[in-house]
């Protein structure tokens, strides 16, 4: 029986969509942008 953390951890790595580079775990989703791509104050 797999805990709730072990199928999240089981899930893919998302990549950004615009440099390609990977994208830690985020509560919030904005797409497929990394942290760097992806500025909400921009
Ligand atoms: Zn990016």
């Amino acid at each position: 029986m797999l805990s709730i953390l072990e199928f999240f951890r089981n899930l893919p790595r998302k990549n950004c969509s615009v440099c390609g580079s990977q994208i830690d775990e985020k509560a919030d989703c904005y797409g497929n942008l990394c942290d760097e791509c992806d500025h909400p104050a921009r």
